[in-house]
């Protein structure tokens, strides 16, 4: 058997140098990139660090003690971050999202929540504002979180089994605390809840089913999600994902299923609908999404952005460098600056990695450089 190899390169270093444009870009919150894709979506990283390792996302060979995780003075404030979405919002952005590594261990961040709940759109309109979490800390902190202004929560499970939870997790952590912290969310109004599995063969594909069974009915909304080959250090191989049109004739052959149209452009998931006996949709069994960005991308669509914990704007899942904003927000630049920066960063956008994956080359889909999915959060 040859070794995994595990490459440990620090992607956090280089930056992409930020454009200034000499003419402003005023946002008029319509900006589009080279693709004519608007900008809807931001999703804000609020720290590196995670207690789960994952195996798909921090494996502990890579991610452990002697790991370099950012310092705390290198990540942006609250402040910060809410000053830098008010600015994509007045570019377009209508959606919020934190992540992490886990966002629930960053301190106080009911705080955050609540200033990000204060943005309002051009129009006057608030924002959609989500969090994803691995559920951990979900049971304590659902009531600050949703007085703070958070509308709704995207929780990460999978496995109902607790063996293969705990697996999953590599941190021992048991399966209970984590739909207790469901059961709260849903408790204090934090919905409607979506919950992620990523499904890897041979790992944890036999809980298709009973998480399928367990959520139907309940008002939460199961996501299957193919396991990506982001970042460098997962040792991600085709073998282990499972296509998203295996999981659903699995499911299908359980609990009939119909299939339902896109909630909004550039969601990322194909939902299908439970069905009565007449072949219908029935609301009150629910909906399963899955989100295929291996084996069907959705480039075309995407509307997001991402910001890293640190500050760095980054246009694509994979892509390798980031745009240093935080260079900007320390560096004294006004509103208008910024705001210009990012609208020419967006409309220089081309990215579509997932479409070009089978043509690109081995160096590029292999490459060490790419930045971790605990780094920007997905
Ligand atoms: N820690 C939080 C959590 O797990 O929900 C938020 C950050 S986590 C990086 C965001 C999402 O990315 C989770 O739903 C996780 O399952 C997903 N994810 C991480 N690595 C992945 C991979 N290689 N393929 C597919 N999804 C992945
Ligand atoms: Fe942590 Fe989320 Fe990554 Fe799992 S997927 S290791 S919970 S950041
Ligand atoms: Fe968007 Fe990049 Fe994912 Fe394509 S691969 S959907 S451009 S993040």
């Amino acid at each position: 058997m040859t070794a995994r190899v595990i490459p440990l390169v620090d992607q956090r270093i280089a930056a992409l140098a930020v454009p200034l444009p000499r003419v402003p870009i005023h946002p008029d919150g319509h900006v589009t990139d080279r693709l004519r894709r608007p900008l809807r979506d931001l999703r804000i990283s609020v720290t590196d660090r995670c207690n789960f390792r994952c195996g798909y996302c921090m494996p502990k060979e890579v991610f452990n003690p002697a790991y370099a995780f950012l310092p705390h003075a290198a990540m942006l404030t609250f402040e910060e971050i809410t000053r830098l979405a008010r600015l994509f919002v007045a570019h377009g952005v209508r959606k919020l999202r934190l992540t992490g590594g886990e966002p629930l261990l960053r301190k106080n961040l009911e705080r955050l929540v609540e200033q990000l709940a204060k943005l309002r759109t051009p129009d006057g309109a608030p924002l959609d504002l989500t969090l994803t979490t691995n559920g951990s800390l979900l049971k304590r902190k659902a009531r600050a979180l949703r007085d703070a202004g958070l509308q709704r929560v995207t929780v990460s499970l999978d496995g109902l089994d607790d063996a293969v939870f705990r697996r999953m997790n590599d941190a021992d952590f048991p399966v209970a605390d984590v739909l207790d912290g469901i059961a709260e969310a849903q408790a204090v109004g934090l919905g409607p809840i979506k919950v992620n599995m990523v499904v890897k063969r041979g790992s944890n594909d036999d809980q298709i089913i009973p998480m399928a069974r367990h959520f139907r009915g309940t008002g939460i909304v199961l996501r299957f999600i193919e396991y990506m080959d982001v970042g460098a250090t997962n040792g991600w191989c085709m073998d282990e994902v499972v296509p998203s049109a295996e999981v659903l004739a699995r499911v299908q052959r359980v609990f009939p299923l119909v299939p339902l149209e896109a909630s909004a452009p550039g969601e990322t998931a194909q939902r299908w609908g439970y069905a009565d006996p007449h072949g219908r949709h029935d609301p009150s069994l629910g909906e399963i999404g899955f989100v295929s960005s291996v084996t069907q991308a959705f480039c075309r669509d995407c509307n997001r952005v991402r910001l890293s914990a640190e500050g760095k704007v980054y246009l694509c899942l994979f892509a390798e460098r980031g745009y240093d904003l935080r260079a900007l927000l320390r560096g004294g630049a006004s509103d208008e600056e910024i705001a210009s920066s990012l609208g020419a960063i967006w409309q220089n956008r081309s990215d579509r990695y997932s479409e070009l994956r089978a043509s690109l080359p081995t160096e590029q889909r292999t490459s060490a450089r790419r930045i971790e999915m605990s780094y920007i959060g997905g």
